[in-house]
């Protein structure tokens, strides 16, 4: 079968071994929590993914990272989206290690020899909260920096070695500003709650990161140029371009895994077309946007290109699950929670930011000419 053929070749010569590793195990084992495909992509290498080769990694180019992605997202849907936030957090260090100190650097190659987990903690659980504006607080206590505050839900928040968080930290002028803090796992004041009620997406361990007087280096904590307009900086447009591909990516696998099994079943010979067309035409348009990210400016018309392809694949994704399941029929549904499984599982790339109903507005201004705002 042809049918993700490209994207498992790719997963392969990054990850050799690891796509047959999750192939042999049954779903519903591997999207329990704790999941043994955290693990295996961790022994497989897959920290160092997007880490730059001059920083030991494997360094992915953007049209690389999506093709893994959704074959990652094709075998456990859990990982996938785990592992998304894994490499959003990475791809910040990049970003932020070509202005930085070089400390970026040295946690980089830390992070592609010794196989460090990131989690990403920007979301604290509050519906119609602004991503770009954290209530966690950053204080200056004499040479040290004090984080207070908690964040859910965060994905691999029990398999993490690192927390990178957002923050609101006070400038010298005193204004504040979005900061993004490091924080090594096991440091004293971090304690992890359970958070995620829903068995779907369970074993990417999105539970609640609680901080209390959490003591980090300064050297660990990267000010950003956001203030409260939410207009995102170069930073921050970064780590959205790759956030929104590396997540469409990944829930577009997840609804290709129900297209295989859909193709796959026993005697299909019907028209192809009503189960491929959608996913793999969302799939052209997120690769499109990583080509573009290799010779473009990584600006607000690129984002906005990222967030069209983002949305039309939600688009996709129900048209897709639901032709699907109807093709499986009544008696797969009966004797197997598979199918119905990765179809609300697919379903999640609608509830992470920016929603499409919080860009309405921020679109509307951009296409009028305003700059970009997120929610
Ligand atoms: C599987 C999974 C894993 C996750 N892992 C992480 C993680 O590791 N780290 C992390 O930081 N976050 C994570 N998140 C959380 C995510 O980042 C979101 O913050 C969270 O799901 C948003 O919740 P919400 O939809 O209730 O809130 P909102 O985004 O506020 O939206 C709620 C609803 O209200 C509507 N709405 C809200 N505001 C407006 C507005 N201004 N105008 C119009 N409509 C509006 C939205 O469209 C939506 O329908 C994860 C989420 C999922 C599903």
């Amino acid at each position: 079968m042809n049918f993700l053929h490209l994207e498992r070749a790719t997963l392969d010569s990054f990850l050799p071994g690891l796509d047959e590793t999750l192939a042999r195990r049954p779903l519903t084992e591997l999207e329990s929590a704790p999941s043994p495909a955290i693990d295996a992509f961790r022994e497989a290498g897959g920290p160092g993914l997007l880490v730059p080769a001059q920083n030991a990694g494997s360094g992915l180019t953007p049209l690389q990272a999506v093709r893994v992605q959704r074959a990652v997202g094709a075998r456990c849907p859990s990982l996938a989206v785990a592992t998304t936030m894994h490499h959003f957090s990475v791809a910040g260090l990049v970003e932020a290690a070509k202005y930085g100190t070089g400390v970026e650097g040295l946690l980089l190659e830390a992070v592609a020899t010794d196989r460090l987990l990131l989690a990403s903690g920007f979301a604290e659980g509050r519906t119609g909260q602004n991503i770009l504006r954290p209530h966690i607080t950053a204080e200056r206590r004499g040479e040290r920096i004090l984080l207070n505050g908690s964040k859910m839900p965060c994905s691999l928040s029990r398999s993490m070695d690192l927390l990178t968080a957002s923050v609101t930290m006070k400038d010298d002028d005193g204004v504040d500003r979005l900061a993004v803090a490091l924080v090594p796992a096991e440091s004293p004041g971090i304690e992890v709650r359970p958070f995620w009620r829903n068995p779907i997406l369970a074993g990417a361990e999105s539970d609640e990161v609680v901080l209390t007087d959490v003591e980090v280096d300064p050297e660990m904590v990267v000010l950003t140029d956001v203030t409260a307009d939410a207009v995102p900086d170069s930073l921050n447009v970064a780590g959205f371009l790759w956030f929104e591909l590396l997540l469409t990516a990944a829930y577009l696998g997840v609804a290709s895994a129900l297209v295989e099994r859909v193709l796959e079943r026993p005697g299909a010979a019907d028209d192809p077309t009503p189960y491929l067309v959608g996913v793999d035409g969302a799939m052209l348009a997120v690769e499109a946007v990583a080509r573009a990210m290799d010779d473009e400016e990584w600006g607000d018309a690129l984002l906005v290109r990222a967030l069209t392809a983002r949305y039309a694949a939600q688009d996709a994704i129900a048209e897709t699950t639901r032709v699907c399941l109807a093709a499986l029929g009544g008696m797969a549904f009966i004797g197997s929670p598979d199918g119905s499984y990765l179809a609300a599982a697919a379903v999640g790339l609608t509830f992470h930011p920016p929603s499409r109903a919080r860009m309405a507005r921020p679109l509307r201004d951009w296409l009028d000419g305003r700059p970009l705002r997120i929610g």
